[in-house]
């Protein structure tokens, strides 16, 4: 199916300003871009989880995995072992995948599955009306703490760093460009794909005026250095009122968790199997 319209019909429940959005409209140019260079767009899955972020399955149309919390990142390792052919891009949230789910996200990591994560990281629970995350500022005050966090938020570039992540970044939902740049890198890159969007929570974070003086671009920086990498990404500790750096923190090649397996051989053995037999039943 080609030049399909990306936006699907079904009616749009984020609340006007939402940083899902923005992230929705980068993946659609991103999956264009992609059909325009002759990429299927059918051997694309996108799989996302439980909260706000996660209607994005509703509202792109393409083969979409709509999961449970927590289990964003199983369900998607699942679906690229069981077809090491198609492109699995993973949309998580926040609370998704750095509270209950994150056990899985660093043995994603660490096993080097060759998916593409990207976390609607808002810092909020939004869907349950404005609980605090992980990465939630010392302090936040919402509906389960009144008087404020007592807790420091995670980290999760240092977190993915550590865990063995083969590209590790991070976008904003007000850098469009830079997000779609980002993606794409992701996507690419031969291995587990860690994507952090900062993304605006109109409604129980409106963090926009505290972000955008504080982010930049990095430039002069050596991605392929992890010491260059950690140092980064210890800058800015989701808490502290110092620089936030946006781009690509790491990258590294290793072999993917389906080479080391065994899957990937034994799919294409699969396939030419199959066609075999077809070849067979036609003569
Ligand atoms: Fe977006 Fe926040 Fe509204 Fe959820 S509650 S749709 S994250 S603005």
């Amino acid at each position: 199916m080609t030049g399909r319209q990306l936006i699907t019909d079904a009616q749009n429940t984020w609340c006007p300003g939402c940083g899902n959005f923005s992230i929705q409209h980068t993946l659609k140019n991103v999956l264009s871009e992609m059909e325009n260079e002759g990429k299927s767009l059918d051997d694309v899955v996108l799989v996302s989880g439980i909260g706000c972020h996660a209607k994005i399955a509703d509202y792109l149309n393409i083969n979409t995995f709509y999961s449970i919390h927590g289990r964003t990142i199983p369900v998607a390792t699942g679906i690229k072992l069981g077809n090491p052919n198609l492109t699995v891009i993973c949309c998580t949230g926040d609370g998704d995948s750095y509270a209950e789910g994150l056990d899985h996200l660093i043995f994603a990591a660490k096993r080097n599955i060759d998916i593409t994560v990207i976390v609607h990281n808002n810092r909020v629970y939004g869907l349950t009306t404005g609980q605090y995350t992980p990465t939630s500022p010392l302090g936040f005050k919402g509906k389960s703490t009144p008087s404020g966090t007592a807790e420091y938020p995670v980290n999760p570039i240092e977190l993915m760093l550590a865990s063995g992540a083969t590209y590790v970044a991070r976008g904003y939902s007000k850098k469009m460009d830079l997000l779609k740049k980002l993606v794409m890198e992701g996507i690419s890159h031969k291995g587990f794909s860690f994507i952090d969007v900062l993304q605006i929570c109109a409604t129980f974070f409106p963090a926009a005026d505290y972000y955008n003086p504080r982010v930049y671009e990095l430039s002069d920086h050596d991605r392929t250095n992890f010491e260059s990498a950690c140092s980064k990404a210890r800058e800015w500790d989701y808490n502290s009122d110092a620089r936030i750096a946006l781009g690509t923190f790491f990258t590294r090649s290793l072999p993917t968790f389906d080479e080391k397996t065994g899957r990937h051989e034994e799919r294409v053995t699969d396939k030419k199997q199959s066609l075999r037999d077809v070849f067979l039943q036609k003569t």
